[in-house]
């Protein structure tokens, strides 16, 4: 077989490079994909007539005009805006925390000028931030960070937020107002059809070719290319050559209930209570109608399934840092997404990347 291109993983990054490859330099381009199915993680699909995410729920938000106008272009969007609450001594609080989740956790009346005071209070004296459970510290002292970060983060990471890094749970923000929306971006929505959809829809052009159900290097020998854009986890694109990456990982469990309402929103954390993180229904992220049924998720992490999350502490970002140094060498490779970037990337910054390598290093 021969192709100019050749991508490794039919993922958001692999399938967005693969797009730009076929639609707009209209060559021919073969993607390799070890699963089943195309879309990685964002993949969903209908169990017992109810649209599901199979890896976990995703929700689109973005501040990047460019990318939300790329995937504009394969799926519209049902509006929606994520918000979660958080399951905390018996109530159900906003996440993250604003006027509302001190409100209702501690039975205040705070607004935007005592919450000030309150946080005054009881925030810890860090000086410089080195983990993320200084993060909590610093910003909302110990007993927010007791109730609503320290358990879960242990339950999601397998480690105290004391080792990981700070970026970890800077994502959550600290508002001193009344907004209790997850996330703040311009953009925010689900595909109006599923993620798996707008996937279809981004390789419509039989210029594009995909092997299912195969890992790359049962092949690739068999393949004359000139560029491979890999989407894999690294170390084993160099036979774990410095030894392996952390990945953490999620085994997803299914429930269907005879309901047509399961919780309250489409998502709820639970951080001290069971072996598992948060409860998702798929009904109130997609906006499905559907009578007397809901099916929900829950999340139990681990190491063991498909790798879901680069791990962010100093022993994996030094190692992560020995990978790189042979990545920056190659030049008929070019590494994009979450796996092979090592990176806790959402997936407006998967498109983006996978944009910019295209204009940088294929189109150029
Ligand atoms: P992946 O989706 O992992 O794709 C890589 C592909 O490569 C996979 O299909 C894999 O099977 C394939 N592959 C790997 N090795 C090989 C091999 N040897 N041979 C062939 N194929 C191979 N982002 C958001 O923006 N909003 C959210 O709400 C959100 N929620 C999330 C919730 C969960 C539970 C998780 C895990 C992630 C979430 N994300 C979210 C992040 C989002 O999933 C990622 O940013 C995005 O899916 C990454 O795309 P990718 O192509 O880089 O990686
Ligand atoms: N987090 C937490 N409690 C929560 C929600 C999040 O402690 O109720 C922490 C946890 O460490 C998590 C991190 O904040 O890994 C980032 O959360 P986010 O929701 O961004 O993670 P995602 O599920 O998107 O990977």
């Amino acid at each position: 077989m021969k192709f100019k291109y050749v991508v490794v993983g039919a993922g958001l990054s692999g399938l967005t490079i693969a797009e730009r490859i076929a639609n707009e330099l209209d060559e021919e381009v073969l993607i390799i994909e070890k699963r089943p199915h195309i879309g990685g993680n964002i993949y969903d699909s209908y169990k017992e007539g109810i649209l599901i995410q199979n890896y976990g729920p995703h929700i689109f938000h973005t501040k990047d005009k460019e990318v939300y106008e790329y995937l504009s272009q394969f799926t519209e969007w049902h509006e929606y805006v994520h918000r979660v609450l958080s399951y905390v001594d018996g109530k159900l609080v906003p996440m993250p925390i604003c006027i509302d989740t001190l409100n209702k956790l501690y039975d205040l009346d705070l607004d935007e000028e005592s919450m000030k005071e309150y946080i005054a209070n009881v925030k810890e004296d860090i000086g410089e931030i080195k983990s993320s459970e200084d993060v909590v510290l610093k910003n909302a002292g110990r007993d927010i960070y007791e109730k609503l970060f320290k358990n879960y983060t242990e339950k999601q990471w397998g480690t105290s937020a004391a080792n990981l890094d700070s970026s970890v749970i800077s994502r959550i923000p600290f508002r001193f107002n009344h907004d209790t929306r997850y996330f703040e971006d311009k953009y925010q929505g689900m595909p109006k059809e599923g993620y798996t959809k707008m996937c279809e829809n981004m390789i419509k052009n039989n210029k594009i070719h995909i092997i299912l159900n195969t890992d790359y290097k049962e092949v690739i020998d068999d393949i004359e290319y000139e560029k491979l854009i890999y989407t894999g986890p690294i170390d084993y694109f160099y036979d774990n050559k410095f030894g392996k990456l952390l990945y953490r990982s999620l085994k997803f469990v299914t429930e269907t209930h005879d309901l047509y309402s399961y919780q309250e929103v489409a998502v709820v954390n639970y951080p001290n209570d069971h072996d598992f993180t948060r409860i998702t229904e798929f009904k109130k992220l997609t906006g499905q109608e559907y009578p007397n049924k809901t099916i929900i998720m829950k999340e139990y992490p681990g190491f063991d399934d498909e790798p879901c999350y680069p791990y962010p502490t100093e022993e994996y970002k030094n190692k992560f840092k020995q990978y790189k140094k042979l990545m920056d060498k190659e030049n008929d490779v070019i590494f994009i997404g979450r796996l092979a970037e090592y990176k806790y990337y959402n997936m407006d910054l998967v498109v983006k990347s996978a944009l910019n390598a295209f204009k940088n290093k294929i189109k150029e």
